[in-house]
């Protein structure tokens, strides 16, 4: 699943490539898979993209007409954008992002006059859904998005672990009902820099915690941000470039065995909550 970074680096993308008229109206929608898109597709028709936004992991296309789409790509989502000449592509890397399209895997081909939109989709978690643009906010899905780490003190995230005292720390922060936009990776990394142990039980955190859990899930994903985002293997940004970063961003995630560069102990891979955690047992103790 892409993670937060690559979503905003989505964003900006599409901003790019479907805004100020760059691609025009929408000419027509075609849905290959009928569960990918809800909604009339008549809705966007002739409409052009004003904005693009991006809540949590949520993707945007504001429209001209009062009318919004928010796509969610979910594990094996892609956008791909093509006008013949240039393309964009993010989401789930595969040869879908230089193969000819659509294919199989593509589920909604939009046309507009000047590029058209593949979204891809080989698992079909993802979607697409047309709501009026005043009805984002109130979107069942929007609205039970948390705030971001940049939208979110350490003093409220503190007051959110009271409710779930028992559990590790790293499965509350995974939850996206608690705080939007943390994967795995982001999750790690934030709690090696605020020096709490992953398996941490939530009621044990301090306030002090709290913050540097906030402030390091913020300078992780700013990193993240200004490389064009990261994920386990290349990543294909928006120009087409490949970002080869986590190795030069993460300091736990993927670094069993690896030294920490704080304190030089070795880092260790474990469970927790069933999801591989890595951190370092001298600076994150329990
Ligand atoms: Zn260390």
């Amino acid at each position: 699943m892409p993670e937060l970074p690559e979503v905003e680096t989505i964003r900006r993308g599409l901003e790019e490539c479907l805004t100020r008229k760059r691609s025009g109206r929408v000419l027509s929608v075609e849905i290959l898979e009928t569960k990918s898109f809800i909604g009339e597709p008549e809705e966007i028709i002739s409409a052009d993209v004003i904005a693009m936004r991006r809540r949590g992991k949520a993707l945007i296309f504001d429209l001209s007409n009062g009318k919004s789409l928010i796509c969610h790509l979910r594990m094996t989502g892609q956008m791909i954008w093509s006008n013949g000449k240039e393309r964009f592509a993010g989401g789930h890397p595969n040869d879908n992002f230089i193969a000819e399209l659509p294919n199989k895997q593509t589920r909604v081909v939009i046309d507009f006059e000047n590029g058209r939109l593949f979204f891809n989709d080989q698992r079909k978690f993802g979607f697409m859904k047309v709501v009026p643009t005043n009805g984002v906010e109130k979107d069942a899905f929007i609205r039970k998005l948390a705030k971001e780490p940049w939208e979110m003190s350490g003093e409220e995230l503190y007051a959110k672990l009271q409710k779930h005292k028992g559990a590790p720390i790293k499965s509350v922060i995974l939850d996206q009902t608690i705080i939007a936009g943390l994967g795995n990776i982001y999750a790690d990394e934030a709690l090696h820099y605020a020096m709490v142990n992953p398996k941490r039980k939530a009621g044990l955190v301090s306030k002090e915690d709290a913050e540097k859990i906030i402030a390091g899930a913020r300078t992780v994903m700013e990193k993240s941000l200004d490389a064009g985002g990261s994920t386990i293997r290349n990543y294909v940004k928006s120009d087409g470039t490949r970002g080869d970063y986590l190795e030069l961003f993460a300091e736990v995630f993927n670094r069993q065995g690896k030294e920490c560069r704080r304190c030089g102990e070795k880092i260790v891979k474990t469970k927790v909550g069933g999801r591989g955690t890595h951190y370092c047992p001298r600076c994150q103790k329990t």
